[in-house]
């Protein structure tokens, strides 16, 4: 579990994380919002931020990039296709390994979101992946500045390339509004009231967290050949011949939900 998660006061419901090594205590943070935050974080784990890993370049997962890079020389890694919108000391291409200490991360490029986006996986025993805003819990990103087409694209690409029980780490804590989302479509899917339940009793800093099986399960993006839900999106008169028809369809509703 070389994953430490933590929720940004005072953000757009930002996430943001911190990869670290269990041996040398060296960490990367992926998308500072806020830099006092995150070296106070990392003071209290006793990690020495040594990187910064980005995801793309919306404003609130870079908003504190510099100051962040200033305070403690931490080398910068970000998509390559990124390139001229910040400064980054390595720009990533789709299948660039990452290490930090003896924790390493493969980056994989997955436009959709923006054209930018990138997300870290870490293989092993227990698999994770830092998926910005591509992938949340019980949802996608939107493609206000990308497109629905690329985004089915990467999606599917993360769902072949991830072990099956990887436990996701999206950019922002969604999952109670997404639920919200998937069950407007199918009321009564049982494992999302579940969901919703166990959600109203915790907060954003102890929201759970989900791995790829229980996506599966609830994440209508992810459940394109469900006949429920194909059987919702007919009733509100979309085109479902192909999964993207599908989903592009769930990301219209999402848009205007
Ligand atoms: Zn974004």
């Amino acid at each position: 579990m070389p994953v430490f998660r933590t929720y940004v006061p005072e953000s757009l419901q930002n996430y943001n994380h911190l990869v670290y090594c269990h041996s040398s205590g060296h960490a990367a943070a992926v998308d500072p919002f806020d830099a006092n935050h995150l070296v106070n974080v990392a003071d209290a784990q006793s990690f020495k931020l040594t990187q910064i890993w980005i995801t793309h370049e919306h404003g609130d997962h870079i908003r504190n990039l510099s100051e962040l890079k200033a305070r403690t020389g931490a080398l910068v890694f970000a998509p390559e296709a990124c390139k001229g919108k910040f400064e980054a000391d390595h720009w990533l291409a789709d299948g660039d390994s990452l290490s930090i200490g003896e924790t390493h991360a493969e980056f994989w490029y997955t436009p959709g979101h923006t054209p930018g986006h990138g997300v870290y996986y870490l293989p092993g025993k227990t698999p994770e992946l830092i998926c910005g805003d591509t992938l949340f819990n019980a949802g996608v990103g939107n493609t206000r500045s990308g497109n629905v087409e690329t985004l089915f694209t990467s999606i599917k690409r993360i769902l072949e390339r991830c072990a099956s029980d990887t436990r996701i780490y999206p950019g922002h804590d969604y999952l109670l509004n997404n639920l919200n989302f998937a069950l407007s479509l199918e009321p009564n899917l049982d494992i999302a009231l579940e969901w919703v339940r166990d959600c109203t009793q915790q907060s954003p800093e102890t929201r759970a967290t989900t791995t790829l099986l229980d996506e599966h399960q609830f994440n209508p993006f992810l459940r394109l050949e469900d006949p429920g839900l194909i059987k919702a999106l007919q009733n509100s008169g979309h085109d479902t011949s192909t999964l993207l028809s599908r989903f592009t369809a769930l990301r219209q509703l999402r848009d205007r939900w």
